[in-house]
């Protein structure tokens, strides 16, 4: 059914309508005048109208609006995840916007792969609802997660999907062993590492340029029951580096099962100073314990350990204090709960409760992620976090190590050189105003400072306007990032909110 939605009001719109009542689609249409969502994503930094908001029921539908487009000489197509993009990757001006939500529900069915269990799950499902399925129904998990998990299957897998237990499984992207994708061309195709592996690579870390992932088979393994959640504090930048990077080279089965960390401000503000560290609201940070030494800037290591419902408590408490008694954080700086394993991945889900409790969760978000290669870490250390962000930024500073060889370099992300590297997430809350382009021009540089000095780095989740900034992202990945592009979307049809190729060709970028 269509159900076309209010004044057709864009361009050349007689003939959009007429090819929209042609098209025989399952789901449905609204104008992009009365399509709130469309034009809206979780940075607030932009807003652009689209022509159309679309609800596709599956993956016929995302073709034959992808096929609609390319028959007109200017339409593109952007698929939204759950829009939780800062900077309009996922909108689309004056374009077609497919709500990938509305097809959150189809697929959801175990498979066994060599032996091992899989979920098959559409792109526009949520990890949350991934989660809760696949552990109520199987006892079974995916592998690798994102810390937030109201953010889709075909979002994250766009990009990478890190976690604290990336640095043992890899990213998301190292995680799926299957995907159904539309093609910028409007083809249906089902790839993997051994059927259509160029698209199945270039799609994974694609950025959404070569096709909107309909499905993917995402591995799974046995849920644990519950998590030991730990944090620990230090003052020294490089004894917490050692420690974390010492926790993530362990092998499997000798370290715990997710690590992660975060900067914070040695003073008591709430949000950015020791408040921020106790997982247990019953329990006060007590500063008296920090050494003399300790500078502005403190820093948190967080870890957590998996175990069984029918596990000896003695035995969880033996293995975590073995792993425990070999990392050099301040003594009695040490916060622990024991949760559920299904409320540890959901935790990011009740702060955003909280903060919508607070109204500070709508507002804008100038974030910035990077990763940093191990090599320039203490200077990035040095000036940015100890200088710039001194003061805290309003929100979480993640700073945790990763292993290159946990990634597959046949995907489409652009990583550091270096084995080891830091994902350093700056996840600013800035309310409205003028504030909101300084925190943005601070952004800018930070990267600029990355530039100039030559450190070894890559933007997650990037995001660049020019050519030449994204040829020097992907460097010597550039050629075959644009040649993907050509094979499989060369009308550049496909995600135009990453400005990295403009309609009509895919030899020039916009300026
Ligand atoms: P959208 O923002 O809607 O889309 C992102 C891009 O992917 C767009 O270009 C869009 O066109 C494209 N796209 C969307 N769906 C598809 C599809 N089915 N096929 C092809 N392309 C598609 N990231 C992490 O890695 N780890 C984290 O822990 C993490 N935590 C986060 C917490 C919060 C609160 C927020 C706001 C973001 C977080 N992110 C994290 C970033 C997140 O991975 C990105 O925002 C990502 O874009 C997923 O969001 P989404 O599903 O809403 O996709």
């Amino acid at each position: 059914m269509i159900a076309c939605l209010g004044r057709v009001v864009h361009g050349s719109d007689d003939d959009v309508s007429t090819l929209f009542n042609s098209l025989n689609l399952q789901g449905t249409v609204e104008n992009g005048d009365f399509s709130g969502i469309a034009s809206k994503d979780f940075g607030g930094l932009n807003s652009v109208k689209p022509l159309y908001l679309i609800k596709p029921s599956g993956a016929e539908d995302v073709a034959r609006v992808v096929k609609a487009a390319a028959r007109t000489p200017h339409l593109t197509v952007a698929a939204r995840g759950n829009g939780h993009s800062i900077n309009g990757q996922a909108m689309s001006d004056g374009g077609y916007v497919l709500d990938m939500r509305s097809t959150s529900e189809n697929h959801f069915k175990l498979v066994t792969v060599n032996g091992s269990p899989c979920i098959d799950v559409s792109g526009g499902a949520l990890w949350e609802e991934v989660l809760t399925r696949c552990v109520s129904r199987y006892g079974l998990a995916p592998r690798s997660w994102t810390d937030y998990l109201s953010l889709t299957v075909g979002g994250t897998l766009s990009n990478a999907g890190v976690s604290g237990q990336a640095f043992r499984y890899g990213p998301q992207t190292s995680n799926v062993t299957e995907l159904e994708v539309v093609t910028g061309k409007g083809d249906i195709a089902v790839c993997s590492e051994t059927q259509n592996p160029e698209l199945f690579f270039g799609a994974l870390g694609g950025l959404g340029q070569f096709g909107i992932i309909t499905r993917a088979r995402v591995k799974l393994q046995q849920a644990p029951d519950m998590v030991r959640w730990i944090r620990v504090v230090y003052s020294e930048f490089e004894e917490f580096t050692r420690d974390a990077e010492f926790l993530v080279s362990q092998k499997d089965g000798e370290s715990f099962d997710y690590v992660e960390g975060f900067v914070f401000c040695n003073n008591d503000d709430p949000v950015n100073g020791w408040p921020s560290v106790q997982l247990n609201p019953d329990q006060e940070f007590d500063p008296s314990h920090l050494p003399q030494t300790a500078g502005s800037v403190l820093y948190c290591l967080e870890v957590a350990y998996h175990y069984r419902n029918s596990d000896d408590p003695s035995t969880v408490d033996t293995a975590v204090s073995r792993l425990l008694g070999r990392l050099r954080f301040v003594e009695r700086l040490k916060s622990t709960v024991d949760v559920s394993y299904v409320e540890f991945l959901l935790r990011v889900k009740r702060a955003e409760e909280q903060a919508k409790a607070n109204g500070v969760w709508d507002i804008p978000h100038p974030w910035l992620n990077l990763f940093v290669s191990k090599s320039d870490i203490v200077d990035f250390d040095r000036t940015v976090f100890k200088k710039m962000v001194k003061d805290g930024i309003g929100g979480p500073i993640l700073i945790y190590p990763l292993l290159r060889s946990k990634w597959d370099s046949r995907t489409s992300v652009a990583l550091p050189e270096g084995e080891i590297f830091y994902i350093v997430g700056l996840l600013r809350f800035v309310p409205k105003g003028p504030s909101v382009e300084k925190k943005v021009a601070e952004n800018r540089e930070i990267v600029n400072w990355c530039i100039k000095e030559g450190w070894d780095f890559k933007l997650y989740l990037p995001h660049y306007r020019s050519k030449e900034d994204w040829k020097r992202h992907f460097g010597n990945q550039w050629t075959r990032f644009a040649q993907r592009k050509a094979s499989f979307d060369p009308k550049a049809i496909l995600a135009p909110g990453q400005r990295i190729f403009k309609r009509g060709t895919t030899s020039t970028t916009r300026q």
